[in-house]
C-alpha cells in the first residue's frame, strides 16, 4: 500500500524533529520547486502573475505564495493553514545536573500538551537552533541543530518501586520527565558535556568554539524512524503527525498544482500548540501585512486588500482524532471519523472551529471534485476537545473558511497514528483547491 508520497512523508518527518527543522525543510523543497526566498525587510517590488516566493518568520513559521493570472483585488486568494510546532519538552538554562556516580540529567520544560508517559524508556536526541556570536550584538547567527544518534533517554521507575505503576501514574513536569544525557568520565567534563555535544555537532556544519556560543532553543525528538505497520502497511506510526503531515500535504500539493487565475497560499505558522499568541503564531499580524504588501503591489491601494480578504477562502489544516477501537465511548455517537476514511471537518457550536455549514459545504464540494470520501467530526458532548488555528487566524482576517485534518489516533504522543489512505486523499484534495 506504501507509495513514493507515504515515502516522502517518512522522509520529511524525519528530517523534521521540531519547528526550525520543518520550515528549513519545507524551504529547500519549495527553493527546488522554483519558489525564490523573500527578505520581509526589504521592498516587496514587482508582482507578476505566476511569481513563486516565500518568506520565514523567526526561522519556525513560513509562508509561500504563487501569484495567480488575476489580481488578489479580482480573484482572492485560496490558502492551506497548518502548524510547525508539536509538544515536546524544551531543555532549560543552566539544564546539566550532576547527580551522584557522575550521571548528568538535564533540566527540561513542558512544551505544548504531550501524553507525557509515552516519551518514557525511549532513545531521544536534542533539535533546534544554536544563537552563535555574529559580527555584532545585534546580529547574532543562527545555526540548526539536529543530532542523529540516541543521546537521551527518560527512564522510568521500575514497577518493583510502584506496584501501582498500571493503575495509573500521576507524573511531575519537574522531577519525572528529566532525561539521561550521560556519566562524566573526567572532572573536565563536569559543567560542560552538554555544551560539549553541541560544540561537536555545530562543528560539523563550520568551525564554532564554545565561548560563541550565545544561547539556544533546544528540545527533546523521538530517534526512531517514522514508519508504516498494519497487514496492508496502511497504518503510519510517527510523531508529529499533528501537525507536520497536514504541512507535508500542503506542500506537496503547492508544488504539484497548476497555475491558476487565484493566488496560492500556503501558511505554516509556529506556537499553535502554546496558544498561537507570537510573532511567529496564526494570531499575529504578519500574515495580513504580507498579503496586503502583495496587493498594494498589484493594485496601488489598500482597498485590494480588503476586497481580496472577502474573495478569499481558506482551509486551516490540522489533525482531527479517529475513531479508537479500545474507546468508542469518548466518541460522538454519530460523528465519529474512521482511519483511512479521508479529510475530516471538524465542527463546534462554541465556535472553536472555523467550519460553519456554509464552508463545509464548499469543502465537501472540493473532497467530491477530488474522488476523495469525506468525514465529519463533533465532540461528544460531555468531552471537552481541543482547538485549532482556524479561528485565531479568522480573528484578525476575517476569512471565509473550514477546519478539517486527517484523523489520527493518540493525538500528542511521541508516536501517533495515521493511514497511508488519508494522506494521499489529503494531497489530492488541497491541490483540487489551488487549482480551482
Ligand atoms: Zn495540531
Amino acid at each position: 500500500m506504501k507509495s513514493d508520497m507515504i515515502d516522502r512523508l517518512l522522509s520529511f518527518l524525519d528530517a523534521s524533529p521540531v519547528n526550525f527543522l520543518a520550515v528549513k525543510n519545507i524551504a529547500d523543497m519549495l527553493e527546488a520547486g522554483g519558489f525564490r526566498r523573500l527578505d520581509p525587510s526589504m521592498p516587496l517590488g514587482n508582482v507578476q502573475a505566476g511569481d513563486r516566493f516565500y518568506v520565514t518568520k523567526n526561522h519556525s513559521a513560513i509562508f509561500a505564495f504563487r501569484i495567480g493570472a488575476k489580481t488578489l483585488a479580482d480573484a482572492g486568494f485560496r490558502m492551506i493553514c497548518a502548524h510547525s510546532d508539536s509538544p515536546t519538552f524544551r531543555i532549560k538554562p543552566n539544564a546539566e545536573m550532576l547527580t551522584e556516580g557522575g550521571i548528568v540529567k538535564l533540566n527540561t520544560e513542558v512544551y505544548g500538551g504531550p501524553i507525557m508517559s509515552t516519551w518514557f524508556d525511549r532513545p531521544l536526541t536534542l533539535a533546534g537552533r544554536v544563537i552563535v556570536r555574529g559580527a555584532d550584538v545585534m546580529q547574532p547567527q543562527t545555526m540548526l541543530l539536529h543530532i542523529r544518534r540516541p543521546l537521551l533517554q527518560i527512564s522510568n521507575l521500575a514497577i518493583h518501586f510502584n506496584r501501582q505503576v498500571n493503575d495509573g501514574v500521576k507524573l511531575s513536569k519537574q522531577k519525572d520527565v528529566l532525561p539521561l544525557l550521560g556519566q562524566i568520565t573526567s572532572r573536565l567534563e563536569a559543567g560542560n558535556m552538554l555544551m560539549n555535544v553541541i560544540v561537536e555537532e555545530l562543528n560539523k556544519q563550520c568551525p564554532v568554539k564554545a565561548e560563541d556560543i550565545l544561547d539556544f532553543d533546544l528540545y527533546l525528538a523521538d530517534t526512531t524512524p517514522a514508519c508504516t505497520f498494519g497487514v496492508h502497511n496502511e497504518f503510519i506510526s510517527a510523531g508529529r503527525l499533528d501537525d507536520l503531515s497536514m504541512c507535508f500535504a500542503g506542500l506537496e500539493a503547492m508544488l504539484a498544482a497548476g497555475a491558476a487565475d487565484t493566488t496560492q497560499v500556503l501558511a505554516i505558522f509556529d506556537n499553535e500548540e502554546t496558544g498561537s499568541q507570537t510573532k511567529q503564531g496564526a494570531g499575529s499580524p504578519f500574515l495580513s501585512y504580507m498579503l496586503k504588501r502583495i496587493a498594494l503591489a498589484q493594485s496601488h491601494t489598500e482597498e485590494a486588500y480588503y476586497q481580496a480578504v472577502e474573495r478569499a477562502f481558506m482551509i486551516s489544516a490540522d489533525n482531527a482524532h479517529a475513531w479508537h477501537p479500545n474507546y468508542a465511548e469518548k466518541y460522538d455517537p454519530t460523528n465519529h471519523p474512521m482511519l483511512g476514511g479521508g479529510p475530516v471537518i471538524k465542527f463546534n457550536a462554541a465556535q472553536k472551529y472555523a467550519s460553519d455549514a456554509a464552508s463545509a459545504a464548499i469543502f465537501a464540494g472540493l473532497c467530491a471534485k477530488a474522488g476523495v470520501p469525506c468525514q465529519r467530526f463533533v465532540n461528544h458532548s460531555d468531552v471537552a476537545g481541543g482547538s485549532t488555528l482556524g479561528n485565531i487566524l479568522a480573528s484578525s482576517i476575517p476569512l471565509r473558511g473550514v477546519d478539517m485534518g486527517n484523523a489520527i489516533l493518540a493525538m500528542h504522543s511521541c508516536r501517533e497514528t495515521g493511514s497511508v489512505r488519508d494522506h494521499e486523499y489529503c494531497v489530492k484534495v488541497f491541490t483540487e483547491f489551488y487549482e480551482l
